[in-house]
């Protein structure tokens, strides 16, 4: 059953047609002759695609369960999520809460900051950087490096990546109408890598989607371990979620599949 976020997931893959379908019979109609017919083989797969797995949320065709795996790092991730983003089966924030147990995630509501959110940006334990562009001059006084980062480690402090986890103008809206994240430090990435995600129509090739953005951090910030386990699994959600929109099951797992496999049984 397809509902309106998972329509609009969908885009351009319209149901089978040329065909009148009864959904009480299962069966379809010839529309010359009026006559039942088994149903198309594209149906019968369209359905198994519509079934959503209920540890992954993937569609059940190609689950993303068997190669879930943990890592630790240094250096934390916290999410402020747009209200929208959480309803969409292709948000990738999630990705980075199954790799990094220690993910937090804040969904955001512009007249009601979370209070827990508050509480861990005064815990004086933890330095935050809200990862940001530094394309506008009002805020260049906030703008740091990496370098910023391991002098927060060298104090003794965790540093923390706040990713403004929605769509690019929903993420301005929320670096822009959020006085709390006014006095932290803006932290821009800088990398020359391109998408590699497969289930949005990116405005260009340089943006980066959200676990691909946590993954290049935590390899630039040393926590190379966790920003390898980030994109192989990132990868493997990827290349399954695409696969099950093409009603394709994937019967070789891909090399990023085979190493997430390997890590898992050591
Ligand atoms: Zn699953």
């Amino acid at each position: 059953m397809l509902d309106e976020t998972y329509r609009a997931d969908l885009g351009d893959r319209e149901p089978v047609t040329g065909l009148s379908h009864d959904p009480a019979t299962g069966l379809s109609h010839d529309p010359v002759t009026g006559h039942p017919r088994p149903p198309r083989r594209e149906f019968k797969a369209r359905g198994s695609f519509t079934e959503r797995c209920p540890g992954c949320n993937l569609p059940v065709l190609n689950c993303l369960c068997p190669y879930r795996a943990s890592a630790e790092s240094k250096a934390r991730v916290w999410l402020i999520t747009h209200p929208l983003e959480h309803l969409k089966p292709t948000n990738t924030g999630r990705l980075i809460r199954d790799v990094l147990p220690d993910t937090e995630v804040f969904t955001w509501y512009r007249t009601a900051p979370d209070e827990r959110l508050l509480a861990l940006l005064d815990d004086p334990h933890f330095a935050p950087f809200v990862i940001f562009p530094d394309d506008q001059p009002d805020y260049a006084d906030r703008v740091v490096g990496m370098d910023a980062v391991e002098v927060a480690k060298h104090q003794g402090k965790v540093p923390v990546f706040i990713l403004l986890d929605g769509t690019w103008r929903q993420a301005r809206r929320i670096f822009r109408k959020s006085p709390y994240l006014d006095r932290l430090p803006v932290l821009p990435l800088a990398t020359t890598r391109l998408t590699r995600y497969r289930l949005r129509k990116p405005a260009s090739q340089s943006h980066l989607c959200t676990a691909e953005v946590a993954a290049e951090l935590l390899r630039q910030s040393g926590d190379g371990e966790a920003a390898h386990l980030l994109d192989d699994y990132f990868d493997a959600f990827n290349v399954s979620y695409a696969a099950s929109r093409r009603y394709e099951k994937i019967e070789q797992p891909t090399p990023a599949m085979r190493r997430l496999l390997a890590y898992r049984g050591e």
